[in-house]
């Protein structure tokens, strides 16, 4: 049988048009190599990495200590499935429930199985603790809410492009606006006894950096405790350091019955992702009921393990609470006839235009050397990596100012 070759004399660009599926629409930037804060793309161009991989890259591409980690375990054992133990599980499990106040952790590899994982775990918890009578659990969740993109998941989503064409759908949800107490409390006045929980991020990311109202999470955490329902926040974006504390719950003095991990537990070098919660949660699964080839592997878990590391210095948190400051007053100051609002907390920013594209202004802002991304139409993320200078940032916003006045 005669093979046809990809023609390499198509660019890269052209190859990932001709040869990947088109559910992504990427910046014209092909990188080449990064390290902290830079990026540089195959014709030896730097640009300023604003986006940071989704807050996946927190500590920057190629974090020395990370690296270190990984390269020290590559050349032990990288792979054993969990059908038997390593020397690398127990630690991180241990070293990361700590982190997050928990008792219990489990492990897997995107954000989305995290997800995945704690619906599965609350319903089980609902039939099993609860009471629920079985196949009736309802889990809340907000308008807006991003929280990944298996089938489950976007039965949930508000967003069409997420959602539509997808289904048939998994029952079981019900979403109320987010910020909306009111809203949530008549959900569960009409079906209280059969809530096994209520699934927020603590900070909506993909939604454009959404804050809630002062009150909010408090008000969820109440209403949770009050009805015996299982108070979940996803943390996959808004935690480990991004927001100026460890978890964006913890800006507001609340903590959850299960925090959902993802994107920076990797360190920006491999996937790990986890739920951590009470042991009379997590307790329900028994062995066959859930788990992951690759979840909780060796290589997975020396990188975390630095991580949190890392994380419990407090000087990424430091860092992030500090520079967000100052990033958030230079962002108060952007050409006001441009843009409509800025929402965000410590490194992570939205920022909305009033008729400006987002998509023209990341191209723009790429062509001046830093990399942003939009979503929804008019707005742009920034969450740079938190091991970003002062200068570095003043000169990532200065090129933003530039953006915004010549789109
Ligand atoms: N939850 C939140 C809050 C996210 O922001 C994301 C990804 O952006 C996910 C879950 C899904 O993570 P992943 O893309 O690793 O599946």
């Amino acid at each position: 049988m005669t093979q046809t070759l990809p023609d390499l004399d198509l660019d890269l660009a052209g190859l990932t048009r001709e040869y990947s599926a088109h559910n992504y629409h990427p910046l014209p930037v092909v990188a080449a190599s990064a390290a902290g804060v830079w990026v540089t793309d195959t014709g030896g161009r730097r640009y300023l990495d604003m986006l940071a991989g989704y807050s996946a890259l927190n500590f920057g591409h190629r974090h020395p200590r990370l690296v270190a980690a990984a390269a020290r375990q590559l050349d032990r054992v990288t792979l054993v499935s969990r059908a038997f133990d390593h020397d690398q599980f127990g630690p991180f499990c241990a070293e990361l429930a700590q982190l997050c106040g928990m008792d219990m952790v489990l492990p897997m590899n995107t954000g989305a199985e995290a997800v995945e994982t704690a619906i599965k775990v609350s319903r089980k918890w609902g039939y099993e603790v609860r009471g629920v009578p079985a196949g009736q659990a309802v889990i809340v969740v907000f308008d807006g809410n991003f929280h990944g993109r298996t089938t489950t998941i976007v039965s949930f989503s508000s967003d069409p492009d997420a959602k539509s064409g997808f289904g048939p759908y998994t029952p079981g949800f019900v979403s109320v606006p987010y910020g909306d107490l009111a809203a949530l409390e008549s959900v569960f006045a009409t079906c209280g006894p059969r809530i096994v929980a209520v699934l927020v991020e603590p900070i909506q990311g993909e939604a454009g950096v959404v804050v809630p109202p002062p009150g909010f999470l408090a008000g969820v955490r109440a209403l949770c405790t009050a009805a015996g329902a299982l108070m979940i926040a996803d943390e996959i974006q808004s935690g480990l350091g991004r927001v100026g504390a460890t978890f964006a719950c913890s800006l507001e003095g609340i903590v959850p019955d299960a925090y959902l991990l993802g994107k920076a537990l990797g360190g920006g070098i491999v996937p790990v992702s986890a739920m951590v919660s009470s042991r009379s949660v997590l307790g329900v699964l028994r062995p066959g009921q859930h788990g992951s080839t690759f979840g909780g592997n060796p290589l997975a878990c020396a990188v975390a393990r630095e991580v949190v590391a890392l994380l419990r210095t407090g000087e990424y948190q430091a860092r992030s609470a500090a520079l967000g400051e100052r990033f958030h007053a230079r962002l108060a100051s952007l050409p006001s006839s441009a843009v409509s609002s800025v929402s965000g907390r410590g490194l992570w920013a939205g920022v909305s235009f009033a008729s400006l594209d987002g998509r023209a202004v990341c191209e723009r802002l790429a062509s001046l050397g830093v990399l942003a991304k939009e979503t929804h139409g008019r707005t742009i993320r920034l969450a740079p990596p938190l091991v970003i200078t002062e200068d570095e940032l003043d000169w990532g916003l200065e090129r933003l100012s530039e953006a915004v006045l010549a789109c």
